[in-house]
C-alpha cells in the first residue's frame, strides 16, 4: 500500500463516511466556556509577523512508535477515535523487496491553503506567522475542508464515539486556539471540523514559543523538528541546507510548511 492509499484508506474515507451521522448529533457535547471565563490569548492575534513557523521530519529517524501521534491526542485533548497526527505507512516493492517508509502528518500549514480557499463561511484564517487555523467558533461544520485539503487534514466532529459526560476525560479541557474547550455542558455542541494548529496554544505573547509542539517534545526518535523556517541560521534551515528533502503532494501546490528529510 502505497501512501496515497493510506491517505485514503485512513483519514479520507473513514472521515468523509461519517458526515451522515452529523446530522444526529445535533446537541451533543462540545461545550465552548464562556468568553468571560476565557483568559486573552495570543494565539488567536496576528502572531509573530518575522516568523514562519514549519516542521522538518526525518524519515531515517522515525521509527513508528506513534509518540507524537499520543503526545497530540493528550495535549489537545482530542476526541476519541481523532488525530491530528497520524503516522502514515508507505509501503512500496514487492516481497521479499518490500520498503516501507512512516510519515507523521500534522496539518502543512500550507502557503495557499487549499482548505481556507474552499471554506463558505471564511472560518479558516491563516496568520502571517504560517498558521493556519479553524476557528472552532466560526465554523458552520460544512465540511468543505475536509474533502478540499489534499492531505485529509481536517476532521469532521460528529461527536461520535464521544465518552459519557461523567467520564474524566470528557471532562478536561482542550487548550486549542489558546481557550479551554469542554465537550460537555449546556452549551455544547458538535458538528465542525478541527485539525492541527501546531500548538499555537504554546505562544507567548509575542507570537514565539516557549516551548515545541508536542509532537516535537514527546518525538522518541527525535524525528521532528519546529521551529522558524524564517531563520536562516536556524536548526529547520540547516537541515534543509544539508539533507535530501521532500514535501508531500506539491503538484497541488498549496506551499506546504512541513518537509521531510530523506
Ligand atoms: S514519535 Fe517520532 S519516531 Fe515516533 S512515530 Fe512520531 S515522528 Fe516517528
Ligand atoms: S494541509 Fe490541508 S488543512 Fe492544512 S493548511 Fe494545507 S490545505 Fe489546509
Ligand atoms: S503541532 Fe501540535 S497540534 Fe499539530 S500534530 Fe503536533 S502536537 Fe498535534
Amino acid at each position: 500500500m502505497n501512501y496515497e492509499e493510506e491517505i485514503e484508506r485512513r483519514e479520507w474515507l473513514s472521515q468523509v463516511g461519517k458526515l451522515a451521522a452529523a446530522a444526529a448529533v445535533a446537541g451533543a457535547a462540545w461545550e465552548i466556556v464562556p468568553a468571560g471565563a476565557q483568559a486573552a490569548t495570543p494565539a488567536l492575534g496576528p502572531g509573530n509577523p518575522k516568523r514562519k513557523w514549519g516542521m522538518v521530519i526525518d524519515l531515517q529517524r522515525c521509527v513508528r512508535c506513534e509518540a507524537c501521534t499520543a503526545a497530540c491526542k493528550a495535549e489537545n485533548k482530542t476526541p476519541p477515535g481523532m488525530k491530528y497526527n497520524p503516522v502514515l505507512v508507505e509501503e512500496t516493492g514487492k516481497y521479499p523487496a518490500v520498503k516501507m517508509r512512516w510519515f507523521p502528518r500534522p496539518c502543512m500549514h500550507c502557503a495557499d491553503p487549499a482548505c481556507l480557499k474552499s471554506c463558505p463561511v471564511n472560518a479558516i484564517v491563516k496568520r502571517p506567522d504560517n498558521i493556519v487555523f479553524i476557528d472552532y467558533d466560526q465554523c458552520e461544520g460544512k465540511q468543505k475542508c475536509v474533502t478540499a485539503c489534499p492531505y485529509g487534514v481536517p476532521i469532521f466532529d460528529a461527536a461520535d464515539n464521544y465518552y459519557p459526560e461523567d467520564n474524566p476525560v470528557s471532562q478536561m479541557p482542550s487548550p486549542e486556539l489558546g481557550k479551554k474547550w469542554y465537550r460537555v455542558g449546556d452549551d455544547a455542541r458538535a458538528g465542525f471540523s478541527r485539525k492541527c494548529t501546531f500548538c499555537m496554544h504554546r505562544q507567548d505573547a509575542n507570537g514565539d514559543y516557549t516551548e515545541p509542539t508536542a509532537c516535537a517534545q514527546t518525538c522518541t526518535g527525535k524525528a521532528i523538528h519546529f521551529g522558524d523556517l524564517n531563520d536562516p541560521e536556524g536548526e529547520l534551515q540547516t537541515l534543509l541546507r544539508t539533507r535530501k528533502s521532500m514535501r508531500l503532494k506539491e503538484e497541488a501546490g498549496t506551499g506546504p510548511s512541513v518537509y521531510y528529510l530523506l
